[in-house]
């Protein structure tokens, strides 16, 4: 685990001084995640760590196009563009793909990356791996239900949060619940 890799890559795309969204500070985000579609794509794999996983026929008929791209083929949806980015209702935010419950709405936080951020998630829900992908060294985040692709965790921003992580996670990976359901 390089910290200073995951340091350089999180300052070329945010200010730990000011958490306000600004998009049209981040064009490497925007070029990497065009980057980071085409090559997912191509190495795409299925994990399978429990009863919630299913074929990859079998998850492209319960999911979206979209929803496949990135829960299976471990996309990244376009920066800003995401239905949870700028969400603060108190609820529940669970997996697209089987429904476990991910993280609480009173640990999601204003990054200002352009996708949800959560400081934590619900204790057993998320599993981490190693990504190496794009000659950077960074932890991929996963359901531990099903295996679907959820974003990536970053450590040591300077984020004024209990654990100084920052989950980023794709809205299109998550459903949310609001707390009277
Ligand atoms: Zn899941």
């Amino acid at each position: 685990m390089s910290t200073s890799t995951l340091r350089t890559l999180c300052s070329k795309q945010i200010s730990s001084a000011t958490f306000r969204p600004n998009l049209s500070s981040f064009p490497l985000r925007r070029n990497f995640s065009h980057t980071a579609t085409r090559t997912f794509t191509a190495t795409a794999r299925i994990m399978a760590d429990s009863t919630k996983t299913k074929s990859e026929e079998e998850w492209r008929a319960v999911l979206s196009p979209e929803q496949f791209r990135i829960l299976r083929q471990k996309g990244t949806e376009r920066a800003g563009t995401g239905e949870y980015d700028k969400h603060y209702e108190p609820g529940v935010y669970e997996c697209a793909g089987c429904g476990t419950p991910l993280y609480k709405s009173d640990t999601k936080f204003k990054s200002g990356c352009g996708w949800p951020a959560f400081y934590d998630a619900i204790p057993g829900a998320v599993n981490r791996h190693e990504d190496s992908s794009f000659g950077m060294l960074r932890i991929e985040i996963t359901c531990a239900a099903c295996g679907g692709h959820l974003g990536h965790v970053f450590k040591g921003e300077g984020f004024p949060t209990p654990t100084d992580e920052r989950h980023c996670v794709n809205s299109i990976s998550l459903k949310f619940q609001d707390q009277t359901e």
